[in-house]
């Protein structure tokens, strides 16, 4: 590294996205530095971030082979099938009740990806506190609190000012400080995207029967709900509600909470228990023009926002962070500049077609499938019969959710860089 600068990459953002990519670029023997708002040690506290993310097994692999997969694993819990439902009402996929029914099994593909289960549930705050820990150990500088204001490049390097007055220096600055990115801002990349009419609403609930590693995906008319595995038999739940709604819910007492629960889902839950904060979510979609500027790259949610029904939105931003690695690392060994724009369009050709793709597939899934109307359910009805019957393409949909189709990065596949 040049002696000019304070590290070879700058990554504005210890959130998920922006921790894995730091651990990855350490491991490949660059070094990197992070700059966050937030005190370090607040990231893992439970009221800090209550939700839940299924994370597809390639992406847990990435985990395994930066150092924080053996943290995460007593806290992982194995989705060993997925059953989704299009109902008018919770509890729709109980027997016998609707012919539209696709159920994904890890049992299927388990030849392919060595007995690995479709995916896992952990909770953010556990995946939070294994990176952080991760981090420590493998010595990357964190600068936190402390807020990046002003990006600025030039043909040697980038400069980035933060708000206590100091300035970090290095060849390249990576934006993963989520939807609002001074970093994106400050390279003039753009946005396209548009806010839904919808509230997610998250809670964990103490179950009463087992969950069994089962998790469920209801299609009703007011949005998807899903009742998502966790360890200790208790499960998140995450649906969504008219804006309105969601608001009244964001500052309703417990009780008033769960009362609320019991009379939208019924019966069907048994009896559930919430434990915990619940929080709820403004929802929209947002896609930067493009990832990648002289000096700058942008990921996760910096690069892509989505919704939450496919429950891909992390795992976009952790295969940003592989992709990324992978090429900075090539890129230093061949004696490249990593912060020029030939070396920083090889990331972005490798992940814009993806993350396109899924924002778009979500977004005409959330259209057609938060709708009563009776054509679109039947049309969506036989496109679930449809892929139920065909098993290569119900295994390929579970390949996709596991993360391990295309061009996977090395990371991906569980391989060092
Ligand atoms: C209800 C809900 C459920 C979800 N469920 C799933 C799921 O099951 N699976 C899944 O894959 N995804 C899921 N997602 C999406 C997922 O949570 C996000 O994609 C993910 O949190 C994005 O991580 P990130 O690190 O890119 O950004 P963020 O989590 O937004 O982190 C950004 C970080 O940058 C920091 N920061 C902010 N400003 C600055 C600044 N000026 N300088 C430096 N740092 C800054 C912040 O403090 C933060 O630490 C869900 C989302 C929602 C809303």
């Amino acid at each position: 590294m040049d002696n000019a600068f304070d590290a070879d990459v700058i990554v504005a953002g210890a959130g998920m996205s922006g921790a894995t990519l730091a651990l990855a670029l350490a491991s490949g023997g660059l070094k990197p530095v992070l700059v966050d708002p937030q005190p370090f040690a607040a990231q893992a506290a439970p009221s800090f971030d209550g939700r839940a993310s299924a994370i597809a097994f390639a992406s847990f692999r990435q985990w395994n082979t930066v150092g924080a997969g053996a943290a995460l694993a007593p806290h992982a819990q194995r989705i060993e099938q997925i059953l989704v439902t299009d109902g008018a009402s919770p509890g729709a996929a109980s027997p016998g009740q609707t012919p539209f029914f696709l159920r994904f099994d890890s049992a299927e593909i388990a030849d392919r990806c060595d007995g690995e289960p479709l995916g896992y549930m952990l909770e953010n705050r556990r995946i939070r506190a294994a990176l952080a820990e991760a981090v420590t150990q493998a010595r990357i500088e964190v600068f936190a609190p402390a807020r990046v204001e002003r990006v600025e490049v030039d043909a040697r390097g980038a400069a980035v000012g933060l708000a206590d007055g100091r300035t970090l220096r290095a060849p390249l600055v990576v934006g993963a400080e989520g939807r609002t990115s001074p970093v994106r801002q400050a390279a003039g990349i753009g946005v396209i995207g548009w806010d839904y009419p919808q509230t997610g609403v998250v809670a964990t609930v103490k179950l009463e029967r087992p969950h069994e590693g089962v998790a469920h995906e209801y299609f009703l008319p007011g949005g998807p709900f899903a009742i998502l595995p966790l360890t200790e038999n208790r499960a998140s739940l995450v649906w969504t509600e008219k804006t309105d709604r969601g608001a009244a819910l964001r500052t309703a007492k417990p009780e008033v909470f769960q009362a609320h629960l019991r009379r939208r889902f019924g019966p069907f839950l048994g009896a559930v228990e919430v434990v915990g904060p619940t929080f709820t979510y403004p929802l929209s979609l947002q896609l930067a023009e493009r990832m990648a500027a002289e000096r700058i790259a942008v990921l996760g949610d910096a690069a892509h926002g989505i919704h939450p029904m496919a429950g891909q939105g992390l795992n976009l931003g952790l295969k940003d962070a592989a992709a990324l690695a992978q090429v900075l690392v090539e890129a230093a060994r061949l004696g490249e500049d990593i912060g020029s724009l030939a070396v920083l369009e090889r990331y972005a050709r490798w992940r814009r077609f993806d993350n396109v793709m899924l924002a778009a597939s979500t977004d005409i899934f959330t259209r057609l499938f938060s709708n009563d109307d009776p054509l679109l359910r039947l049309a969506r009805g036989a496109g679930m019969a449809a892929v139920n019957r065909i098993g290569p393409a119900r295994r390929f949909f579970m390949q996709e959710a596991g993360g391990a189709v295309g061009d996977l990065p090395r990371l991906l596949r569980g391989e060092a860089l």
